[in-house]
């Protein structure tokens, strides 16, 4: 068996060129193919086991190979794979947009189909720019968008994120956006409340939208937690003094919930938290309980009727991907819904949030953990060279990357952000699975932290 996990390394290496990936890399670091995931768990080749700590990049809600998504795709693949959504329609394109419609904030109307978070992205933001320009403001063609923010790797939400390892090498390409600074809490003076923090930082935002309303089309930011951005985490206040000055202004908010959405953050949406509806809701990843790509952008009906005119007008939306609304994704979110529906999936969320922060709390005391942070199911690690200082070890030594290869030795899928070690499991892991997951990350900062 451990011949073939070395026949699929030798094949993958001699063809394939993985994602987010410095290929040379692989002369050192494993390549792990899988061949079976249940669970929490994949399972490779040579029969070695790895909890999957970040829901393969954190799509996956109910586990791998899950029993009910399992048996609505067997039952969707016999009778519809896929049809063009433009003058063609189907019932899991319908019922997922009823569906999302009611179970999002009040005051959201229409469903836009694309196929992954990135495009969504840019679906919103064609959106927003041409709602005005049919509505006869032409100035309005520029976005704001928060430091440290990330909302995919197509130019368009390239431009909008403010992760340099992502972003630096393509600037010459991208539009120019105003960049307001984070209300991240990492940043918070010593004794001082999330929510003190986050309120001093909202007058930038003010200051922002004051001085350039009138070319702005819209906001966009990540509710509550930015991911990519190292899991930076504020106070869900932001976001009801950004709804209210949005309006003010005649600024769209967008709200991209494509990492946060569906339970991650405690609520159901992050948007909850802040009893706020944003002009603009974008999903993805969760949406499929991680089976498919597929997303949304969610609007309100004002919005969709600003471009509901005679043909001739030009102010249609003719924006389309080949597999927008397509049915197997469909039916793998209807069943994602369903498992919501049917079980107690955000109160047992609050029993696995509080057990993961206890199980992390030790690690406070460690001579390297700037911070332990936590909005729901998410829990992130900062680690630093020096702790009461804060600062970071020099990138180049890849301190994470050795957490990273610890965890892999010892049958975990933990995959830093840089030297942020971060927790983002399924909902179906269990306690001594959590225990399991925070022995192993701890003895990785040990080690990635011993010279
Ligand atoms: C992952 C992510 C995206 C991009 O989604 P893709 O499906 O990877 O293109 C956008 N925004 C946020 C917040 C994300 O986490």
């Amino acid at each position: 068996m451990a011949d073939q996990n070395q026949a699929y390394v030798d094949r993958d290496l001699s063809v394939l060129w993985h994602p987010c990936t410095q290929m040379k890399d692989h002369e050192q670091v494993p390549m792990i193919p899988i061949r079976h995931g249940h669970g929490v768990w994949l399972e490779d080749y040579a029969g070695r086991r790895y909890l999957d700590a970040i829901s393969s990049w954190w799509v996956n809600l109910f586990g791998h190979s899950n029993p009910v998504i399992n048996a609505a795709l067997h039952e969707q693949l016999e009778r519809l794979e896929h049809v063009i959504l433009a003058g063609f329609t189907h019932e899991p394109a319908i019922s997922l947009a009823e569906r999302l419609l009611s179970l999002t904030p009040t005051g959201l109307a229409r469903c836009f189909y694309a196929d992954n978070g990135s495009s969504a992205i840019e679906v919103a933001l064609k959106m927003s720019y041409h709602y005005w320009k049919n509505r006869g403001d032409t100035q309005k063609t520029r976005f704001i968008t928060l430091t440290n923010s990330y909302h995919g790797e197509t130019l368009g939400a390239l431009a909008l994120g403010d992760v340099a390892i992502y972003k630096q090498t393509y600037a010459p390409l991208l539009m120019d956006v105003i960049s307001v600074p984070s209300p991240d809490c990492y940043y918070r003076d010593e004794g001082e409340s999330w929510r003190d923090h986050t309120i001093k930082r909202f007058a930038d935002m003010e200051a922002a939208l004051t001085r350039h309303a009138g070319e702005i089309c819209a906001v966009i930011i990540e509710p509550l937690v930015q991911c990519a951005g190292s899991m930076r985490m504020y106070d869900p206040i932001y976001l009801k003094l950004l709804r209210v000055a949005c309006d003010r202004h005649h600024v769209h908010l967008i709200a991209d919930e494509i990492a946060v959405g569906f339970g991650r953050t405690g609520t159901l949406f992050a948007c909850e938290q802040a009893d706020i509806t944003p002009d603009m809701l974008c999903l993805s990843k969760g949406l499929t309980g991680g089976y498919l790509p597929l997303s949304a952008v969610l609007t309100r009906e004002e919005i969709y009727q600003g471009f509901y005119d005679e043909y001739t007008t030009g102010k249609a939306f003719l924006h389309s991907h080949s597999y927008t609304g397509n049915a197997l994704a469909c039916t793998a979110a209807l069943a994602t819904l369903d498992i919501f529906e049917k079980q107690p999936v955000l109160e047992r969320n609050r029993e696995l949030a509080a057990y993961m922060g206890s199980a992390a709390a030790r690690m406070a005391g460690h001579p390297h953990v700037a911070e332990i942070r936590q909005t729901g199911m998410i829990l992130a690690l900062e680690i630093v060279q020096d702790k009461r200082r804060r600062t970071a070890y020099p990138w180049q030594q890849r301190r994470g990357l050795r957490v990273y290869r610890h965890a892999l030795e010892n049958g975990m899928l933990l995959r830093p952000l840089g030297d942020v070690v971060y927790f983002m499991p399924p909902y179906v892991i269990n306690s001594e699975e959590i225990d399991l997951m925070v022995d192993v990350a701890e003895q990785g900062i040990d080690l990635a932290t011993m010279d």
